[in-house]
Formats: C-alpha cells, sequence, structure tokens
C-alpha cells in the first residue's frame, strides 16, 4: 500500500508507542509476581525458624542453669531429657568456650573450643541469631547464654539446616515462573490484536482526514461499533458534511455574485458601444444611453457594497459594539426613505417606544431597520403604507416592519433569507434589488443574538418581526 503523506510509519507509530508500554507494564507485573511472593514466604520462614530456634534455646539456657558446675556428664544427662530431633547440630560450651556438648555426626568438638562467633558473643551476654537461605536450604544459627544467679556459666548453640522449606519455596517459584510466562505471553498476543485494531481505526481516521482536506467532501467513514472512536468518526462525517454544505454555498455564491456583476457590466459594455459605434446618435438618445450606464454603474456599485457587508458579517469581525438606542436609529431611518416614500405615494409612519435598548453595532442595526423598511416600500403599491413599531417585550426589544404591499407567496417564503433569492426577479431588478438585503438583515440580526420572523398581514402585505435582546448593564464586557 502506497503510504499517504503525513501517515506515520511503524516505527513512530501509535501501535508501537502503546506496545511499548504495555510491554514494560506486563514485564514490571512478571517480576513483582515472580519476587515478591517468594520474598514474603523466605521471611515468614525466617520468623517461624528464628523463633523456635530462640525457644528451643530458651529452654536448653534454663535447663542448664543448675548451681552445679557445667560439665560434659551434667549436659549429657540434661540433654538426654530434650527432644533434639528437628535440630542439625547442638553445642554447650562452659564460660570459657570449651565445648562440653555437641551433637555433629562429623568430628564432634567435645573438649576443644568453639570458635564461632555466636558462642562468643553470647558468652559476653547476647543473644545471637542468624538466618541464610541460599536457594537451597535454610540455614539458621541461634547463640544464648547460660545464666546462673547473674554470671554466664557457658553458651548453647543451635544450628539448623533445612532442605524441604527451600524446595518448598523453589517449587512455588518455579509454578509462579510458568504461570507469569502463559499470562505475559496471552498479554503479549491480545495487546498486539488490540492495539493493531485500535490503530487501524485511528488510521483510518488520519487517512479520511487527508482525502478530505484534498477537496473530496463526499468520503465518508464507516462506523462500527460504540465507543470514543466511533463518536469521533462520527463527529468527522458531520464536520464533512458541514464542510460540503459550505463549500457549495460558496460556490454558489461566487456564481450567483459574479452573474449578479456580469449583467450590468454586460449593459454597459452594450450600451457604450453603442455610443461608440453610431455615428449619428442624436443627443437626446446619447443622454439616455449615458444616464442609463449611469444607473447601471449604481447599481453595481450598490451589489457590491452589499456583497462586502456580507463578507464583513462572515468573518463576525470588526464591529464594535455599544448600547444602542433603536428608536434613534428607527428615527434617522425615517428621515432617509420619507422621499422614496413621497415619490411612490406611500405614508410612511412610526410608532416608537422609548427605552428601546440594545447592545450592537449602530451601522448593523441601520443596515436592518432601512433594508426592512425599503422592501415595504419598493414592494407596495401607490395609496399603501409602510410602518415601524418599536415596543418592550419582557426582556426583549421588539421590532416590527409592517406593509400593505403585494406580500410574499407562501411557497416563497422558506427562501427569503437566502443570498441573491428573489421572489419577483422583474420587480426586484426594477426596484434596483438583488437580493441581497434580507440575506444583510437576517446576518446582522444573527450577529446580535436575535430572531427574525416572517408573517402575512391579515389585510394582505407582509410584517417582519424582529427581536433583540434587551440592554443589560454586563452586555458592555462583550464585543462581536
Ligand atoms: P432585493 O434586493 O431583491 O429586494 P431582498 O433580499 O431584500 O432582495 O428581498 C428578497 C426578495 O423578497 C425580494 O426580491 C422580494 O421579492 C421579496 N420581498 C422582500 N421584502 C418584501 C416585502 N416587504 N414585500 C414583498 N416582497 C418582499
Amino acid at each position: 500500500m502506497k503510504r499517504l503523506p503525513g501517515v506515520s510509519t511503524f516505527t513512530n507509530s501509535v501501535q508501537l508507542k502503546f506496545a511499548v508500554t504495555f510491554l514494560v507494564l506486563i514485564a514490571g507485573l512478571m517480576v513483582m509476581l515472580n519476587s515478591y511472593p517468594t520474598i514474603v514466604s523466605r521471611d515468614l520462614v525466617f520468623a517461624s525458624k528464628q523463633t523456635s530456634l530462640q525457644n528451643q534455646a530458651g529452654v536448653m539456657s534454663s535447663a542448664l542453669s543448675t548451681p552445679d558446675e557445667l560439665t560434659s556428664d551434667t549436659v549429657l544427662e540434661v540433654m538426654g531429657l530434650l527432644d533434639l530431633r528437628s535440630l542439625t547440630r547442638v553445642v554447650v560450651t562452659d564460660e570459657n568456650a570449651r565445648i562440653l556438648y555437641d551433637t555433629a555426626q562429623l568430628d564432634p568438638g567435645v573438649g576443644r573450643y568453639a570458635l564461632f562467633s555466636e558462642i562468643s558473643r553470647a558468652l559476653k551476654g547476647k543473644i545471637v541469631c542468624y538466618s541464610v537461605y541460599d536457594g537451597k536450604a535454610f540455614m539458621t544459627s541461634e547463640a544464648m547464654p547460660i545464666r546462673n544467679g547473674g554470671l554466664t556459666v557457658g553458651a548453647v548453640y543451635l544450628y539448623e539446616y533445612d532442605a524441604a522449606q527451600a524446595e518448598l519455596i523453589t517449587n512455588i517459584q518455579t509454578n509462579l515462573r510458568n504461570i507469569t510466562l502463559i499470562l505475559g505471553i496471552i498479554s503479549i498476543i491480545l495487546m498486539f490484536i488490540f492495539s493493531r485494531a485500535l490503530t487501524l481505526r485511528i488510521t483510518e481516521l488520519a487517512r479520511a482526514t487527508k482525502i478530505v482536506s484534498e477537496g473530496n467532501y463526499e468520503y465518508r467513514i464507516k462506523i462500527s461499533g460504540s465507543d470514543e472512536l466511533s463518536d469521533l468518526g462520527s463527529e468527522f462525517n458531520n464536520l464533512t458534511q458541514r464542510l460540503k454544505d459550505t463549500e457549495e454555498l460558496r460556490r454558489r455564491f461566487v456564481s450567483d455574485a459574479s452573474h449578479e456583476l456580469k449583467t450590468p457590466l454586460a449593459s454597459i459594455r452594450l450600451l457604450s458601444d453603442s455610443i461608440v459605434n453610431s455615428e449619428n446618435m442624436d443627443i437626446v438618445t446619447m443622454r439616455e444611453f449615458v444616464t442609463d450606464i449611469g444607473n447601471e454603474a449604481e447599481r453595481l456599485q450598490r451589489t457590491t457594497e452589499k456583497l462586502l457587508s456580507l463578507s464583513k458579517m462572515d468573518s463576525g469581525i470588526g464591529f464594535m459594539r455599544e448600547k444602542i438606542d433603536l428608536k434613534h436609529v428607527a428615527e434617522k431611518t425615517l428621515h432617509l426613505l420619507s422621499p422614496l416614500a413621497k415619490e411612490n405615494r406611500l405614508t410612511l409612519s412610526a410608532e416608537l417606544q422609548r427605552g428601546c435598548c440594545i447592545y450592537g453595532n449602530e451601522d448593523l442595526i441601520y443596515r436592518i431597520i432601512f433594508n426592512l423598511a425599503e422592501n415595504g416600500i419598493k414592494y407596495n403599491m401607490p395609496g399603501g403604507q409602510v410602518k415601524i413599531l418599536l415596543f418592550r417585550e419582557e426582556k426583549s426589544v421588539v421590532l416590527v416592519v409592517e406593509d400593505t404591499g403585494i406580500g410574499i407567496p407562501e411557497e416563497d417564503v422558506p427562501h427569503i433569507f437566502s443570498r441573491f433569492y428573489r421572489v419577483d426577479k422583474a420587480r426586484s431588478s426594477d426596484a434596483g434589488g438583488s437580493g441581497l438585503g434580507l440575506s444583510i438583515v437576517y446576518d446582522a440580526v444573527m450577529l446580535h443574538n436575535g430572531s427574525i420572523c416572517f408573517e402575512k398581514r391579515e389585510n394582505g402585505g407582509s410584517r417582519f418581526i424582529v427581536k433583540f435582546p434587551a440592554y443589560l448593564c454586563s452586555d458592555e464586557e462583550k464585543t462581536v
């Protein structure tokens, strides 16, 4: 398979990192499982052996603690009464470390002097105990002084060599090693299968991202299971769908915009060509043509201005916010639109409540009111009316722009806020419209966290209702 650029190789893959981490963990666990029980059981054996030898040495020491002088015979007599079968060697010395009694099989040292450090320390009044495990046997020694009337008169030395317990521990160790080995192999196989399955899905996500980033917005990931990776996959598909929609919108917008700019430009070209090519054009016709060129240029200017403001709103930045009194903005709009209303023989009126303040951008608010009211005038009949209402409703400021005009057919209502959408293309063109006015209104309302809806007026005509969140002092901290 050809490796996609940006897709990781095995040496720097998540799978390798995952596998190494897992292996270190498994190895650590195996070492712990092998050593901990052995250490604990060895310590337990040490402790039990030391206690047992200490008790036995204690019994011997007190049995030998008689007022009579310690001799080989007296010691032999006392020792004959004790059960010494569990001990490998028992040595009893007098206060000078001379051996009085020794159970060693080979070369018992009776009569000689004991040179064990344990005995010399016991003769100094100390109780000494040593335990050693060499892997084959437990070797434990215990030395204790024999006291008589506060004086040390001799020492008892016990030694035990236990291979049986050591064998038991070795068996446990071997079993543990075998168990951890089997468990380790199973875990490594499982880890490999699991990490492979996991990284395959991650690789698929990375591959899909690359494909989509190259412009193939049709590509979708197949979702299986219901874990976090499946969620990520379905989020990826949603995102790709949104990208596709946005891309389609962008393409349509660019083609609509170029079409919108192309039409007046073609008219300008045609008109200017006609002037240039006709030799005997009379001054009246020429003036007519130049006026038309002027009108088309004006239309072009209006369209480009609208496109610019839409793209500025798309980016969502660069709009300063402040406290705005909508009444003032509505009055300004009324003042500006009055000549147009008069020209169309319409009544433009308003009912504006005081205290309708919002936190927003004055220029955008002006465009909202202006575009809605201008449409009310444009799509109306002589003698008709356009009315602007402004009032507070709980925590909202409500702006209503209604007219007695031609109205909007039911089937067109869902599209009126779309860019370049015009219900009656001929009428809109005549009125200098480009199908961008209501999109600007919609975007501007959204930028103010408001809402807009259209209603058919009872006696014909249209009604646009815009709601904005009313001004709160804390709004000052926000920016658009
Ligand atoms: P335009 O620049 O063409 O007026 P708009 O986006 O402002 O574009 O409006 C979109 C379309 O909706 C218009 O072409 C028009 O057909 C319709 N329209 C908008 N406002 C009204 C209204 N008040 N009365 C009737 N039709 C309207």
